[in-house]
This record gives structure tokens, C-alpha cells and sequence, in this order.
């Protein structure tokens, strides 16, 4: 399930202005070129006088979406800001060549689908260089695989699986790997789900309940 998070200790100077939903026509992707947290681009845009971070949503690499201006208007496509909603991407994708972590690239399609439900009008969604000249999102940022909405299977180290419990299910597998892709359970940096045995009946039980569809 995707959830957007808060960003911590959020600051906002002044009033932002609401979005006005059926003049918003286009979504425009961003990256941050350089590897900076969300609170360090943050602090970046209030030190050159913004009231906020200029981004609509932002995706973390580990695939944490976080909510800037939200549906208020934003600072990320120059003079078009009310009509164009941004979301920035952690990461430079543009100075060498790099590959978006999954977390990260799945991330962006639940935003970009959330998004688009909020925002029915948008007809447009490109890389900010596709509404302005720039080189924004980069030229490695894998703008036309995330428009194109697929999501990337995430891997995951199935360390559940031990001498003694090598096989618990047939479908076992198959439900882990769902919930990885479906963002009930994430793996630690290394892909480690480190689940008890407990715990992986209670998931398959739910499975094949269905509630996780
Ligand atoms: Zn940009």
C-alpha cells in the first residue's frame, strides 16, 4: 500500500496557494541531481527564499514518498507552476550513468497513479525537460519505462528459508513476492525480509484470503 509521509518538521513560510484541480494539465518529473535527503533539498529552497520545497511529492531511493507543497502550488516548472503539479526523485540521473533503485522506481509509479486520480486533467506527463528547456529528470532516469506504469518486480533475499523450513508452501514464494511488490513488506538494505516462521503463515493464511488484492 503506498502511504505518503510527512516531512519531518515541515517548514512552510506564509500561505501556499491551493492548486486549482481542472487547470492542472500536466505532471512533470524531476531529479534532484545530487544525492541530498529530502530535508537538506528542503532547506536548499527556503535559503533562496521559497516558502517550502518547491516539489509537489517527493520519492526517496528507498522508496519513502513524501508530501511537499501537495495539491498546493508548486516551484518546480518555472511560470507553469499552476498548471504543472512536479514530483521530485532522489538522486542524480543525469552527470554518469546510474540505475533507479525498484523502491524507488515503483514508488513513482504509485505517486504518479495517485496523482493523476487526484488530478483528472493532466493530459501531459513528461520529464520537466519535456515543458521547459533543461536537462531535468536526466538522461538516465527511466522517464519513459515509469510513464509507461509497469512495475519492476522487486528482488528479495528469501532468507526465511532455512534447513528446517525449506518449504512451507507452494505458494509461499508467490505471497512473499506480492507483498514485497504490492508495498506490504519491505526487505532492509540488503533485501533481508528476516520474517519467523509465524509470521509467514499468518501472511499466507491472509493471501489466500485475498486480503492483500
Ligand atoms: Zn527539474
Amino acid at each position: 500500500m503506498m502511504k505518503i509521509h510527512k516531512i519531518p518538521n515541515q517548514i512552510i513560510k506564509g500561505r501556499l496557494t491551493p492548486l486549482i484541480p481542472s487547470k492542472v494539465i500536466g505532471l512533470a518529473l524531476h531529479h534532484m541531481a545530487t544525492n541530498a535527503d529530502i530535508k537538506t533539498i528542503e532547506r536548499g529552497h527556503i535559503n533562496q527564499g521559497w516558502s517550502a520545497i518547491g516539489y509537489n511529492f517527493w520519492v526517496a531511493f528507498d522508496g519513502t514518498i513524501y508530501e511537499g507543497r501537495g495539491f498546493n502550488q508548486g516551484a518546480g516548472v518555472d511560470k507553469q507552476n499552476s498548471t504543472v503539479i512536479s514530483i521530485g526523485f532522489q538522486g542524480d540521473y543525469h552527470s554518469k550513468p546510474v540505475s533507479m533503485p525498484d523502491e524507488q522506481f515503483n514508488a513513482g509509479i504509485d505517486i504518479i497513479t495517485y496523482v493523476k486520480s487526484k488530478l483528472p486533467y493532466i493530459r501531459k506527463i513528461g520529464g520537466h525537460k519535456d515543458f521547459m528547456a533543461t536537462a531535468c529528470p536526466g538522461k538516465y532516469f527511466p522517464l519513459d519505462e515509469m510513464i509507461g506504469g509497469k512495475k519492476r518486480s522487486v528482488k528479495m533475499i528469501y532468507n526465511y528459508i532455512d534447513e528446517n523450513t525449506a518449504k512451507i508452501a507452494d505458494d509461499c514464494n508467490e505471497c512473499l513476492q506480492h507483498l514485497v511488490d504490492n508495498g506490504y513488506l519491505k526487505g532492509n538494505e540488503k533485501g533481508e525480509l528476516n520474517l519467523t516462521l509465524e509470521m509467514i503463515r499468518i501472511f499466507l493464511v491472509h493471501y489466500r484470503a485475498g486480503l492483500y488484492d
